[in-house]
């Protein structure tokens, strides 16, 4: 029997961008209205890549500002990262660029297993960030995916989830150069 892989994730991002929402649509399969915003809670979900289980500690973290400095515990011993902005606000996809320079400087990586999130698309008229403005951050950071996503709708959920996993196996098991 091959033992699980434990992976440990955290969501980052400005607060009330919809961190808490996202980790409980996923590993509870409801919408939270009202979460406790300030508390950083770990929660725990099995998920299968590649035929293959994984058992992934997802930090859900309070929320970075420009003021607050990222906690080591944040970004040192963690496999993946998953920064989260809302479509609705500037700022918070703003934020993104601070939050992954600050975890490259922590690990002392040029680059890590990162999925960049515009969340809460379901808002159409309070957009402030263009879907093609968020390919575009993640393209210049050399990702090749983008997910926005609607904790509300359960839309692409899983697929952020999906997809660090996936960033972190293939930064474990790197192909070979051709
Ligand atoms: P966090 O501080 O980043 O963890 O954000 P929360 O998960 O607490 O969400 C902040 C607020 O945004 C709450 O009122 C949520 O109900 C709301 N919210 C979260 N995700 C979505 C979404 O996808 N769509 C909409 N419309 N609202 C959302």
């Amino acid at each position: 029997i091959i033992p699980p892989r434990q992976r440990k994730i955290a969501l980052l991002g400005s607060r009330s961008v919809g961190k808490s929402s996202l980790t409980v649509q996923f590993v509870d399969s409801h919408f939270v209205d009202s979460y406790y915003p300030t508390i950083e809670n770990t929660f725990q979900k099995v998920v299968k890549y590649k035929g293959q289980d994984f058992h992934l500690d997802i930090i859900d973290t309070a929320g970075q500002d420009e003021f607050s400095i990222l906690s080591s515990r944040h970004a040192v011993g963690l496999h993946g990262w998953v920064l989260v902005y809302s479509v609705s606000s500037r700022s918070s996809f703003d934020m993104c660029t601070i939050i992954r320079e600050k975890i490259l400087n922590y690990t002392g990586r040029e680059s890590v297993p990162m999925v960049l999130v515009g969340n809460k698309s379901d808002l159409a008229v309070q957009r402030q960030v263009t879907r093609e403005e968020g390919a575009a951050l993640a393209a210049s950071w050399g990702m090749t995916t983008f997910v926005e996503s609607s904790a509300r709708h359960n839309e692409n959920v899983s697929r952020i989830f999906e997809a660090v996993v996936a960033q972190i196996e293939k930064d474990m098991n790197p192909e070979p150069e051709a």
